[in-house]
């Protein structure tokens, strides 16, 4: 089976990750609306519920393993389905190996500090899947259509010289390039959501009462930069997928679809990671089979003395 589930994983994949190294103009490259076309959302369901199985059997070995991490980073415009996505995709997954943070408009605290930071601190450990909510990405998407958000980092005039995004771009690969040479996969996904799309989704939160939660009415305000945003995402896209961290391009207009292909991402990672239990040492071992003899020496009367490989001996006759 792992074999086939390669080759599916790598057919539905491929269009969607971002080759190192081209240029990305999102309007032109990537269509929000697209879903493979062998791929019909009744069988969908099949598919997502074989990666969350995948998935949770996967990070059982990372867990196990103990030496490396899976850093998710999701990208997106409000309403795109960050939250609802890892609601369904990480749903198998024993909740001690995950971590999610959202991050919000920084702190006080948070701002007196270089803008890798707060990042910094809520990377995942080895053997975890770490989940960001929103990222470090933000510092070159919200920070750069909103200039007095950049003003309020306070950073010195040397450092605002020249092109800041650029260096930004620079320094998160060099950052996402130290943290995989620690054992950190860097997972990135950004969910690319039509303009109609959005506007549908706002429209079900206002006319939903159970859904008003989601709304505020900043969101409206945000949305009229739609035409910055998809600029800033285009670049970040062309300058910060690389070899060592590719970004992939989700279509978010089908939420079915997008739940897909993320779990497939996912289940792709950590299929190369390949993660295994550990084999005892042989010292480890002996310890073994010695607290085994004592165990068994302790079984009380008519009762047999190892009573679980009396079950699996009888289940295998
Ligand atoms: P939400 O994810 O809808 O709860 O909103 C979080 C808000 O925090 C969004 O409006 C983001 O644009 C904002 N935000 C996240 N990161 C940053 C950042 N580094 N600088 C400024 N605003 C941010
Ligand atoms: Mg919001």
């Amino acid at each position: 089976m792992p074999d086939i589930t390669a080759k599916m994983l790598g057919e539905l994949i491929e269009p969607l990750r971002v080759t190192p190294g081209s240029k990305v103009t999102l309007a032109k490259d990537y269509d929000p609306a697209f879903k493979a076309g062998w791929l019909n959302r009744s069988e969908g369901e099949g598919y997502l519920q074989t990666g969350i199985e995948l998935l949770a059997s996967y990070q059982e070995r990372l867990a196990a393993q103990d030496t490396y991490g899976v850093l998710v980073v999701l990208q997106a415009l409000d309403a795109a389905g960050k939250d609802g996505t890892i609601r369904h995709v990480m749903s198998g997954v024993n909740p001690q190996g995950v971590t999610v943070h959202s991050f919000k408009v920084p702190s006080e605290e948070e701002l007196d500090h270089d803008f890798l930071w707060r990042y910094a601190q809520r990377l995942p450990a080895r053997g975890q899947i770490g989940i960001f909510n929103r990222s470090h990405y933000e510092e070159v998407l919200v920070v750069r259509v909103h200039p007095h958000l950049l003003e309020r980092q306070r950073l010195p005039p040397a450092s605002m010289r020249g092109d800041v995004w650029r260096r930004r771009y620079r320094e998160i690969n060099d950052w996402e390039r130290y943290l995989l040479d620690n054992g950190f996969r860097v997972v990135k996904l950004f969910l690319n959501m039509s303009r109609e799309e959005q506007r549908r989704r706002f429209l079900a939160r206002i006319d939903l009462p159970e859904k008003n939660w989601k709304f505020s009415a900043g969101d409206v305000a945000e949305r009229s930069h739609w035409d910055e945003y998809q600029r800033a995402f285009s670049e970040m896209l062309t300058h910060t997928s690389t070899e060592w961290a590719p970004w992939h391009v989700i279509p978010a207009d089908h939420k079915w679809f997008a739940r897909i292909a993320v779990g497939a991402v996912l289940v792709d990672t950590l299929m190369e990671i390949d993660p295994h239990y550990p084999k005892p040492e042989p010292q480890a071992r002996r310890a073994l089979q010695d607290a085994r003899v004592q165990l068994e020496r302790e079984a009380p009367k008519g009762a047999a003395p190892d009573p679980f490989e009396e079950e699996r001996r009888r289940a295998g006759a």
